[in-house]
Order: structure tokens, then sequence, then C-alpha cells
């Protein structure tokens, strides 16, 4: 299943705010933690290996290069990657892992973007959103399962078996609606 929902401009406040209060609201209904740095890498690692996969160092290299921000494509990882190792990185190798990271939860693909970004839950799964910004590139990653639920609900009611809804918002992130204005 995959909504995709344009425009949100005049939303009365910045998507910060309101992706902070969903993110509150989510982890008061269980552990939900959002890693950044060493402490995310250790949480791939370790949602991986509950898979039964290796976390090899190609693997641990792409994860590297990956943001939480700012998605990439899989040529951007590829290069970025072959820059970082100072070697020619096979772009196959690439798409594979980046595939992998996706069905193991340590990545998101951002489809309209037709790039991928790091998941700073990768221990627990939602139906993430995505508010991305038409002018800087930065995707806002939003968790409200209350949302979510609601689009799987109307999809059943329609019989329909949703696999995974996509939600992402286009529009402009608070920094550049705030140039904008000024
Ligand atoms: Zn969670
Ligand atoms: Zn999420
Ligand atoms: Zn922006």
């Amino acid at each position: 299943m995959s909504v995709i929902v344009t425009a949100l401009r005049d939303a009365p406040r910045g998507p910060s705010l309101s992706a902070m209060a969903a993110s509150q609201a989510l982890a008061r209904e269980h552990d939900h933690a959002h890693h950044h740095g060493a402490a995310l890498a250790a949480a791939a690692q370790a949602a991986l290996e509950e898979r039964g996969e290796q976390w090899t160092s190609l693997r641990a290299s792409v994860f590297d290069v990956l943001r939480l921000d700012r998605p990439a494509s899989a040529y951007d990882v590829t290069e970025q990657l072959s820059a970082a190792q100072g070697r020619r990185v096979a772009a196959n190798s690439v798409y594979r892992i980046l595939d992998l990271f996706v069905a193991s939860n340590l990545a998101q693909r951002i489809e309209s973007a037709n790039a991928y970004i790091a998941n700073p839950h990768p221990g627990c799964r939602h139906d993430c959103m995505f508010l991305v910004c038409d002018r800087c590139g930065r995707a806002t990653h939003v968790d409200n399962d209350a949302v979510t639920e609601q689009v799987r609900a109307a999809a059943r009611r329609a019989g329909f078996a949703p696999e995974r809804p996509v939600i992402e918002v286009h529009g402009l992130c608070e920094a550049c609606s705030a140039a904008t204005v000024a």
C-alpha cells in the first residue's frame, strides 16, 4: 500500500514540534528510543545479528555513511563509501546491503526521493512517516502508530491486505520556511 500525502505548507506549527510530540506519546507506550552515533551502530548490529546475519566490515561501512536526516541514493552511498575507503566499492554490493538493511529495519527507503536513510530505532518496527523538505532535501522521521493504524484499518475496510503504508509528506522544513518568511 502506498499513500503519498503532499504539501502541508500551511501547518500552524513546524514539523519538529509535532514530530517530538508524536515520539513522546510513542515512548510512553513502550521503550521507544532513538539512537545516535556509536549507540545507533551498536543497536543496528544487534538487530542484524538477531536475524542471523553478520555485521561485516562492509555492512558496517555502508551503515556509517547513511545519515539520519538526509536521504542518500544508492549511487550516493556507493560514491561516499568509495571515497571513504579509498577504493572502488561495487555498486551491486551496496544495493544488496541496502536491501538487507531495509528488510532488517536498519534503514528506510524514502520512496519519493528514491533514496535511503538510517533508522534511529532498528530494534523496534513502526510504519515510519517522513516529512521531506522540497528545498533542502532534509527528511524528518515521524512515528505515530495511531495515524498509521488508521491508514491500515482504512485499507482493510476496503478489502485490501496492507503490507506497508508509505506516508511521505512533502513541503518545507522549519528552517526553510523561516528563511522564506524572512
Ligand atoms: Zn518503538
Ligand atoms: Zn520510525
Ligand atoms: Zn528544508
